[in-house]
């Protein structure tokens, strides 16, 4: 049985990682899909357990001294970590797993973990981006400018990952995704093991 890969979806805010990453689950159910921790209030919709667990601040760095996070970061005031041992349990079983992060989570991911795969998803343009954050009506003014400003700091980093995929349409970004994720299972590591076996 092939071993599962981890494929790291980043990019700023709004971009629409979410509702990419929700197709792609939808698509395939044996994707594993990891439910980070935060300290951010729930919006309307949201279910603990399902989008996020739900932390309060206290509870976070309980599980940081508890040495649970694969990684975890600040973002825009609140904090958002990748409970560990999930990840791990989803790979041994075969399943390829999400993680839906920001920069600095993807780049401790990758120290610890050099073969999970970086995928980054840029908007079409800057104007376009701001449209969908405005659209989503989650975060007020101010927090939409702080969200669009640290997608424009971060977008420096873009080069640095595996892929680049362009969320222009929905279906467009999620069969480039699929693709990546197929090629990446050709590798010659995994079918080498997977004949010697
Ligand atoms: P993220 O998870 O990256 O913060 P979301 O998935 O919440 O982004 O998407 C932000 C907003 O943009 C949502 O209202 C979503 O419906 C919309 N959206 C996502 N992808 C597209 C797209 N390709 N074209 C137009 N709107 C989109
Ligand atoms: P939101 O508040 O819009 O759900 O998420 C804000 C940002 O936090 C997004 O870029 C999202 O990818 C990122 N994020 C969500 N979960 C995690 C996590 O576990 N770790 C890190 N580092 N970032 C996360």
């Amino acid at each position: 049985m092939r071993r599962g890969k981890t494929f790291i979806i980043c990019g700023p805010s709004g971009v629409g990682k979410g509702t990419v990453v929700a197709r792609l689950l939808a698509s395939d159910p044996t994707l594993y899909f990891s439910v980070s921790a935060t300290t951010r209030a729930p919006r309307p919709g949201e279910q603990d357990g399902k989008h996020y667990h739900f932390l309060t601040m206290e509870q976070f760095e309980q599980w940081i001294a508890e040495d649970q996070f694969l990684e975890h970061a600040q973002f825009v005031g609140n904090r958002y970590g990748t409970p560990q041992l999930y990840v791990d349990k989803a790979m041994e079983q075969g399943r390829d797993v999400l993680l839906d992060i920001e920069i600095q989570g993807a780049e401790q991911v990758h120290r610890k973990r050099p073969d999970a795969v970086r995928i980054y998803v840029a908007p079409p343009s800057w104007a376009e981006l701001e449209r969908r954050l405005i659209g989503r009506g989650t975060e007020d003014m101010e927090r939409v400018r702080s969200r669009l400003e640290r997608g424009k700091v971060e977008f420096a980093a873009a080069k640095d990952f595996d892929y680049f995929v362009i969320n222009d349409t929905v279906d467009h970004a999620v069969s480039e995704i699929q693709a990546i994720m197929a090629a990446e299972h050709c590798r010659p590591d995994e079918r080498i093991t997977l004949i010697d076996q």
